[in-house]
């Protein structure tokens, strides 16, 4: 055989099918790769393998139904010829192009060992078909940045001396400081950790009286500090903040990073999405004030709101706000995020595995609702009504909450994790009520809400970058955390290559 094989994915729209199979991929009878689920359209891809190369197998057999989104498209072709062209199918079939890469590589490997005249290489990859990122067809304009693969790593999108190391010789020669308050969003910042400073017996040290814990590295060229919070809130984030301004005294900004709930519509009236990352351009209290009988005061006086952003920071986010440098930023981050799911499949795009983007109608209430299952939730009909403890921990599938009351929204053209701008709204508590996120969205303008901003924002120049994992309302759904958590690491990094250092 002249391994020869090509096999790869791409994007398309995203669609839903029902899964009745499960495959295993075998090279000469051995197996490389499976058993995982798959639409029973995969028998064309089995056929289309076995004729394009008949050492690869792939068994497909039936398994249970289940519903998935597709959001890929696979072909196959060997030589010249193409066996299969864009076939729908699922996400994780990227693993099994890449196991067929890792197979035909070996055997490459081995051919090149036993000829004298070694067989001529593979094309460059970037004559090469590779699978492309998820979700986003770049219009005719743009030029899209090369798209990673364990097999074609991507290209540097900074300057060639961006690997070399940048270890500032002391605390005090950093100027970037990342702050994340929970295990999944400094997990997805670590990821992207070019380099480690403070290993094998190295340290900074810390100032007398900073209680902090700090990981030291590198980001591309750009040396950060990454400071962890004991716990949620604006008060553990004021205090991690301050601590860390006394040990790394020249600290230009602070990213903090993770995760928070969206509102639907951003401030230019466009539609939010799952994994979306939202950047503070300003920041509001919204549970800062006094409750009265009659309704909820915020204060709103001089004294009582949080600072504007230095004028260095504010310059920076309107840059960042520009049409283009989003465009990049956007472009950059979806090959980030990509290429981190190569490395780890924790983070892969969550519909991939049938956990869809849902958006339910403000009043309609996340419970139980059979309610011949549940006292307390046969009973909540009002706004205020209890649920049970049971329902709060619960998946809307295990509620059964209905796509009948879905919000119908126009599908995206954009695929990738789009940049959001605008105020954020920090209080002391999640924000859980569809109908008072839409109240505090239409007051006050606001485009997501988290805990953690209003602590750091006063006492440290902060741009907040977090990715949407729900829609601030009671359908909670855990599976979109990672993904969220990795959209706004993989943003955070993009963001990072637009910071000037003034030194
Ligand atoms: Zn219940
Ligand atoms: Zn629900």
């Amino acid at each position: 055989m002249s391994n020869d094989l090509r096999v790869w994915i791409e994007p398309k729209s995203h669609s839903i099918e029902g899964h009745t199979a499960k495959c295993s991929l075998y090279f000469n009878d051995r197996i490389i790769w499976g058993p995982r689920h798959c639409h029973n359209n995969t028998v064309r891809l089995r056929d289309a393998l076995n004729a394009a190369d008949p050492r690869f197998r792939l068994d497909v057999s039936p398994k249970g139904k289940t519903i998935e989104g597709h959001t890929y498209a696979i072909s196959v072709k060997a030589g010249d010829r193409l066996y299969l062209d864009r076939l729908s199918t699922h996400g994780h079939m990227l693993e099994l192009c890449n196991a067929i890469e890792e197979c035909l590589a070996a055997e490459r490997r081995k051919v090149s060992q036993n000829t004298p005249n070694p067989v001529p290489e593979l094309p460059p990859p970037s004559q090469a078909p590779r699978p492309s990122p998820p979700r986003h067809q770049p219009g005719p304009s743009e030029t899209p940045p090369p798209v990673s693969s364990p097999h074609h790593p991507p290209t540097p999108p900074e300057s060639p001396n961006s690997k070399a190391s940048t270890r500032p010789s002391s605390r005090h020669g950093f100027e970037i400081a990342i702050i994340c308050a929970l295990r999944v969003e400094h997990d997805a910042v670590e990821a992207f950790l070019d380099e480690e400073f403070e290993i094998d017996g190295f340290s900074y040290g810390k100032a007398p009286g900073d209680y902090n814990a700090y990981t030291t590295g590198r980001i591309g060229s750009k040396p950060v500090v990454l400071a962890y919070m004991p716990n949620m809130g604006k008060a553990a984030a004021a205090v991690v903040s301050s601590q860390l301004h006394m040990s790394f005294t020249r600290l230009k900004v602070v990213f903090l990073v993770g995760i928070c709930g969206a509102a639907p519509m951003d401030s230019r009236d466009r539609q939010t999405f799952l994994g979306d990352i939202m950047i503070s351009t300003a920041v509001i209290q919204f549970d800062f004030g006094r409750q009265y009988a009659d309704g909820f005061i915020r204060k709103n006086t001089l004294e009582d709101n949080l600072g504007r952003a230095n004028p260095e920071i504010r310059s920076f986010l309107q840059k960042l706000e520009g049409k283009s440098t989003t465009k990049r930023l956007e472009l950059k981050t979806l090959q980030y995020v990509t290429d981190l799911w190569t490395r780890d499949d924790e983070y892969v795009y969550p519909a991939d595995d049938g956990n869809d983007d849902n958006l339910y109608s403000a009043e309609y209430r996340h419970k139980h609702q059979d309610s011949s299952f549940c006292s307390i939730c046969a009973k909540c009909r009002l706004p205020n009504d209890p649920v049970c403890d049971i329902a709060k921990e619960s998946s809307c599938a295990v509620l059964g909450c209905s796509a009948e009351h879905l919000v119908k929204r126009k599908a995206r053209k954009f695929t990738g994790p789009c940049f959001h701008f605008g105020r954020f709204a920090s209080g002391d508590s999640v924000m859980k009520c569809g109908i008072y996120r839409d109240k505090i969205v239409a007051k006050e303008k606001v485009i997501a809400f988290e805990m953690e901003g209003a602590g750091s924002w006063d006492s440290i120049p902060t741009v907040i970058m977090k990715g949407a994992c729900d829609y601030a309302d009671s359908h909670k759904n855990k599976a979109w955390q990672r993904y969220a958590a990795a959209t706004a690491a993989a943003g955070m990094k993009a963001v990072m290559e637009e910071w000037r250092s003034s030194s």
